[in-house]
């Protein structure tokens, strides 16, 4: 990847829904400072798109989750395989989110590749608990979250990272709920779900809701991401800015 002169450089790995809609990949955002490489979600596909986008597993230092569903964190098993077999890593790996994590991977892990962890990986992998009454302090970076309304059997959290200066506020999958803009708050960024266009599915975000909701972020950009295929089929007519895969956002 090249240099940039942005202090946080905001590469787009995956946009897409749990269905791929679109073509687009899982969830997954990689964030980069001069001396720090994190990742906001890593889903499931999330493996092609470092291919794509021309991000370097092995550099990534801490990876930092949503919530507990495929597309949001399915992707962190082919990362500890290919760090073990691929790129012989040696990086620790900081792992942090929601409370379940650590026995969720280690599950998905184990259904996909019996027996690997318990060889070990060979590099030090460390789980932290992100909770809304807490702030983390790792790596150069602050890390907060708020409950949003989503499943996937644990706490759904929005994630706001403080980095290089800049604040990325990242809403993860919810219906819409009061917590957002305080999420958006003074945000450098807000990466915002829209699934559908007009239509509410429950744990999701619809555009219209959006529009409507818009004024009260305070936040430099909003941009969104995750969208199904209604929301699809009105990409080209839409006034708020929609992610793509491999966009590239200097901060
Ligand atoms: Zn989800």
């Amino acid at each position: 990847m090249n240099a940039s002169d942005a202090p946080l450089v905001v590469t787009c790995v995956g946009t897409g829904d749990a269905f791929h809609s679109g073509g687009r990949l899982h969830s997954c955002y990689h964030l980069m400072s001069a001396d720090r490489q994190f990742l906001l979600d890593c889903g499931g596909s999330s493996t092609a798109g470092f291919a794509r986008c021309g991000v370097d597993p092995e550099q990534i230092d801490a990876l930092i989750v949503s919530h507990l569903h495929g597309d949001h964190f399915g992707g962190i098993p082919y990362l500890l395989l290919a760090g073990k077999y691929l790129h012989r890593r040696t990086r620790p790996l900081l792992c942090i989110g929601p409370d379940g994590l650590q026995r969720r991977v280690e599950q998905a892990f184990t259904a996909l590749y019996p027996g690997v962890l318990e060889e070990g990986l060979g590099f030090e992998v460390t789980y932290r608990v992100l909770n809304p009454a807490a702030v983390l302090d790792v790596l150069g970076a602050r890390i907060r979250c708020v409950p949003v309304v989503h499943g996937g059997g644990a706490p759904a959290l929005g994630i706001r990272v403080e980095m290089a200066g800049r604040i990325v506020s990242y809403s993860g999958d919810t219906e819409w709920t009061e917590q957002l803009p305080i999420l958006a708050k003074g945000s450098d960024l807000f990466i915002c779900e829209c699934f559908n266009y007009d239509q509410a599915a429950p744990g999701h975000l619809d555009y219209l809701t959006l529009m409507h909701e818009k004024e009260r972020f305070d936040t430099r950009r909003l941009v969104l991401t995750h969208p199904g295929p209604q929301l699809l089929g009105r990409a080209g007519a839409l006034e708020l800015e929609l992610l793509h895969d491999g966009a590239r956002l200097r901060l």
